[in-house]
């Protein structure tokens, strides 16, 4: 985290949001605040009321209840002068495919009220962020994915944003591509840009975040650093078991999988067993010869799977 912008507030507060369509409710009595200068990440599988908790924090979405305070406005109802300080990376690239880079850019920037001077001064700084210094002149359909992220992430920030809102701003890239938007955040972050990000990825969060929320059914399931939501919610200690199922694995996740462990799961061909002190189960399979296994840390996909259940979402 760095230090905040001087005199900044927390620039999204958001205290018992309520949203329902017709009988379900997609965001379920939902509090949360971002810290000046903090990266923020919500995570939650599909369907968790992320996107809609963001849209509601931006005013696109009517809550059905709650308060947010957004860069210091109340939402909705000054929704739109609030919106002028945060910048939106939307899940899907909304750029101009009849405009080049440097027009999508100096187009964006008219919605916020800047001259074509301001935003044609700012032009080369933002495109050479974003690594897109050789692509003013580039039309939308000439650029790839990576690319027309790293767009939308410098167009996101042609107003100078206080708080940056991020919805999944790396599913579909390449890992190059991920990780130059995560060296790109650090950074905004490090010059003191708070930041709001959705996610589905782990690593992502446990890169980036500052401070995350796992969230499903519209509501928080734990809340914290990494390290923190980690040491709440699951044993230090993962050891993962793989074999052939008919070929003993069930048999043996019964037998001392489960007696060994504080909890072991299986999935697939694979036994999850969670354990404080892995001492005497790796004891157990240094007698197995037809068993392979993993000793590892626990990490937030163990918490997240813990909290949100290992069955699949569409
Ligand atoms: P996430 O971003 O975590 O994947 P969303 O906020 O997009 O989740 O969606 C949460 C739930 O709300 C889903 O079940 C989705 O189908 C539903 N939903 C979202 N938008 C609408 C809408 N405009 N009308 C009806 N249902 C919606």
């Amino acid at each position: 985290m760095a230090a905040a912008r001087p005199g900044a507030s927390s620039p999204l507060q958001i205290s018992r949001l309520v949203k329902r369509y017709g009988e379900q409710t997609v965001v379920d009595d939902l509090s949360l605040s971002v810290a000046p200068g903090e990266c923020f990440a919500l995570l939650g599988p599909n369907g968790a009321g992320k996107t809609t908790t963001l849209r509601c924090a931006l005013g696109l979405t009517l809550p059905d209840a709650g308060q947010i305070t957004l860069c210091g406005e109340p939402v909705p109802e000054r929704a739109r002068e609030a919106r002028m300080r945060v910048g939106v990376v939307p899940q899907f690239d909304s750029l101009d495919p009849d405009f080049t880079c440097a027009e999508n850019l100096s187009v964006f920037g008219r919605y916020f009220g800047l001259d074509a001077a301001t935003v044609r001064e700012r032009t080369p700084a933002l495109l050479a962020f974003a690594g897109l210094q050789n692509k003013a002149g580039a039309r939308i359909q000439d650029l790839s994915g990576g690319m027309k992220r790293r767009l939308t992430l410098a167009r996101a920030l042609v107003n100078h944003p206080e708080l940056l809102m991020l919805d999944e701003p790396s599913t579909g890239l390449d890992p190059q591509a991920r990780h130059l938007i995560w060296r790109r955040l650090k950074q905004l972050v490090a010059e003191g840009t708070s930041v709001l990000l959705t996610t589905h990825f782990m690593d992502e969060a446990e890169r980036l975040a500052d401070r995350l929320a796992i969230m499903d059914n519209g509501r928080i399931l734990a809340t914290g650093s990494p390290r923190e939501v980690i040491a709440a919610h699951i044993e230090p200690h993962v050891v993962e078991v793989y074999g052939d199922w008919a070929d003993g694995m069930a048999g043996w996740a019964r037998a001392h999988g489960e007696r060994l462990s504080v909890r072991c799961e299986l999935s697939g061909d694979t036994a999850f067993c969670y354990v404080n002190d892995a001492s005497p189960l790796l004891e157990q399979l240094a007698q197995q010869h037809t068993l392979r296994y993993l000793h590892r840390p626990a990490n937030l996909e163990d918490v997240f799977l813990k909290l949100t259940g290992r069955d699949l979402r569409d």
